[in-house]
């Protein structure tokens, strides 16, 4: 249900639509105005990027199922912005590829874990962990940003996360965990320091890996690690920055697109 009347005929009709998801998470009380403002710089990159999965978002996202599917505890780790942008599509992917689901916020109250916990289990989000889970702390991140569940992200062997900021992707590297991170920006640190980045939009990104768990559920243990073999995580990086700078330069020389 969105607020405003936004004309399916508008251009920007999708764009708009998303912003409605994250103010009512807002008003919800899932999602804080830092939030609000993480969102407008995603646009930013995914309008440099044409509003579209490109092949090394592809790449990437087939990796990190891949990963999840052959890791023995993959966890998706869920903020505010991700929540309420794409509850349903992450119980889709949690549900094709067993990963656990454990609510993890940078701006942390119990209250909001507790609020975005309930939204994803009206969602029908499956494997999800309780907020009162056992907890622990990522080492060198000691304040309440720090905190995880020791049957979630402690123990875990992969972590997908989106929307984060580059701090607490770092620790959880640092960890040793492997981490692929959903971010529209590739000058981030998340993105920088991410095992896999996944330069798409949170939406996007989410269903095209639900889709490819389901073609790849079946697959070998050697065919998952063959695909985690043959990927370069800078080669990704290269090529999501050679995308955006043909983008801007073809822009550049006719002054539109
Ligand atoms: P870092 O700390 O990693 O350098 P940052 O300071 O930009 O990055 P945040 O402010 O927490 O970190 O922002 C989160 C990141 O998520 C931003 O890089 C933004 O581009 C990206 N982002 C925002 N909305 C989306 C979305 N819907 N899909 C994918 N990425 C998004």
């Amino acid at each position: 249900m969105t607020r405003i009347d936004i004309p399916r005929s508008h251009p920007r009709y999708r764009s708009l639509l998303v912003r409605e998801k994250l103010v009512e998470g807002f008003e919800r009380g899932l999602v804080v105005p830092q939030g609000l403002i993480a969102h407008g710089r995603g646009e930013a990159f995914d309008y440099i990027l044409g509003e579209k999965t490109h092949d090394f978002a592809l790449a990437a996202e087939r990796a990190s199922v891949a990963w999840m599917l052959l890791a023995e505890k993959p966890v998706i780790s869920i903020n505010g912005n991700y929540a309420a942008l794409a509850a349903e599509v992450i119980a889709r992917l949690a549900e094709a590829t067993g990963a656990i689901v454990e609510v993890n916020l940078f701006y942390r109250t119990e209250e909001r874990v507790r609020k975005i916990y309930e939204y994803l289990r009206e969602a029908g989000v499956p494997n999800l962990l309780s907020p009162d889970c056992e907890k622990t702390h990522v080492p060198g991140l000691e304040s309440a940003r720090g905190i995880v569940c020791v049957e979630g992200i402690a123990s875990s062997d992969f972590v997908l996360l989106a929307i984060e900021d580059g701090d607490r992707t770092e620790a959880l590297v640092r960890w040793g965990k492997p981490v692929a991170a959903i971010d529209l920006n590739p000058f981030s640190r998340t993105a920088q320091k991410a095992t896999i980045t996944i330069v798409d939009e949170a939406i996007r990104a989410t269903e095209n890996m639900a889709e490819i768990a389901g073609g790849l559920r079946g697959a070998a243990k050697s065919e998952l690690q063959a695909i985690i073999n043959s990927y370069n995580n800078r080669i990704i990086l290269q090529r999501a920055f050679r995308a955006m700078l043909e983008r801007l330069s073809y822009a550049a020389s006719r002054g539109k697109l």
